[in-house]
């Protein structure tokens, strides 16, 4: 155990893109890709669109990032092509109404959970918030709609008045910076009110949207994790299709740590055979350790209809694995201790804080 997937060749084509809602945007800086890039997208039937460097969305990468660039690199073309086939963009939106906003938390350090969306974009084959749901169909649906609560600001702005203070998880089902966030700000009306209120909060993402909330985001009152499960871009886009890439997370780690915001990040799940490799492990601790945040841990968790989600790719790149993964998952398993004892010395060794994220 402990093998990560080896890596395929990259070449040197650099496009930088950002996904919005509405589109996926590729922005080149030289005009030699860019026509290559039109050619490529239009043979694969993707209307998205590609702009140039210069222009587009620059004042506001400007403007919340003080200078740094907020970029998402694809590695190559092909990567490009192949998020484009795993991702035609026919997510379901629907607006709905919700009768609460702070929903009781059993999460640890956690009150209150906060969720903006039902159904998250991002679309991560090991999402166990999918078991949620009792029908199957919607279950392996997830990442192919989101219900937007459209009245969540009146909600919570009453509940805030009438509930025992305590900290509020934002978003714990779903990621409260998925693509439809940046067109509707929905979590960033729910951040505005919080901030006039005395309650804690803990953000969690794996979106550098979120850097869009600076001027929110104040140091004592927010904490700001994100999940980091790999830092090899290839993989990512195969567990986690729709979620910006490793070093976007990154930036936001160190964004926040240079604002004096508490930062944390999420190591995982953590998959045999997949991302639990020694030198994949360390990549992301060196992250925690550059941005001088905490790191939780945790391995896949194989809730209802998660492993009939996972395993497809399971099966695609370790035949014979899925049949396995229930024994290896659990907690007495001699995989997990093996894995967490290397998580927590890999930690102890760059002085990184680090704790499973679910006590036993
Ligand atoms: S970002 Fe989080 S909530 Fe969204 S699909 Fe991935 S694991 Fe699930």
């Amino acid at each position: 155990m402990g093998g990560c997937m080896t890596k395929e060749p990259v070449t040197s084509l650099n496009p930088v893109w950002h996904q919005f809602s509405d589109g996926l945007y590729v922005k080149l800086a030289q005009e030699k890709l860019i026509k290559l890039a039109c050619e490529a997208l239009k043979k694969a039937g993707s209307k998205a669109a590609v702009e140039r460097t210069t222009g587009w969305g620059r004042h506001q990468v400007a403007r919340v990032l003080n200078g740094k660039q907020v970029s998402l690199r694809i590695s190559n073309l092909k990567s490009l092509l192949s998020y484009l086939h795993k991702n035609p963009m026919n997510i379901k939106y629907l607006p709905i109404t919700c009768r609460t906003a702070l929903s009781q938390s059993r999460l640890p350090g956690l009150r209150y959970s906060l969720n903006p969306y039902l159904g998250c974009e991002h679309g991560c084959i090991y999402c166990y918030s999918r078991s949620i749901f009792r029908d199957r169909q919607l279950a392996l649906n997830w990442g192919k709609f989101v219900k937007a609560k459209q009245n969540i600001q009146e909600v919570l702005t009453q509940e805030l008045k009438r509930k025992p203070k305590g900290t509020i998880g934002l978003s714990t089902v779903t990621d409260p910076y998925q693509p439809l966030e940046s067109k509707l700000q929905l979590t960033r009306k729910c951040l505005e009110i919080l901030s006039a209120h005395d309650f804690p909060v803990s953000i969690q993402t794996k979106s550098n949207l979120v850097l869009r909330d600076v001027d929110l985001i104040e140091p004592g009152k927010f904490d700001v994790g994100v999940t980091i499960t790999t830092m090899d871009e290839d993989l990512t886009s195969k567990i986690e299709p729709r979620s910006p890439r490793p070093d976007a997370r990154t930036q936001v780690l160190e964004e926040f740590a240079s604002r004096g915001v508490e930062t944390w990040l999420f190591l995982g799940p953590i998959i045999p055979e997949v991302n639990d490799c020694k030198e994949s492990l360390e990549q992301v601790v060196e992250v925690a350790k550059k941005t001088g945040s905490k790191l939780m841990y945790d391995k896949l968790n194989l809730r209802r209809w998660v492993l009939e989600s996972i395993a497809p790719f399971i099966e695609g790149e370790r035949p014979g694995l899925v049949e396995q993964l229930p024994a290896l998952l659990n907690l007495k398993s001699g995989w997990w201790l093996e894995i967490s004892s290397m998580v927590k010395t890999l930690c102890a060794g760059q002085s990184v804080r680090c704790e499973p994220a679910f006590p036993t």
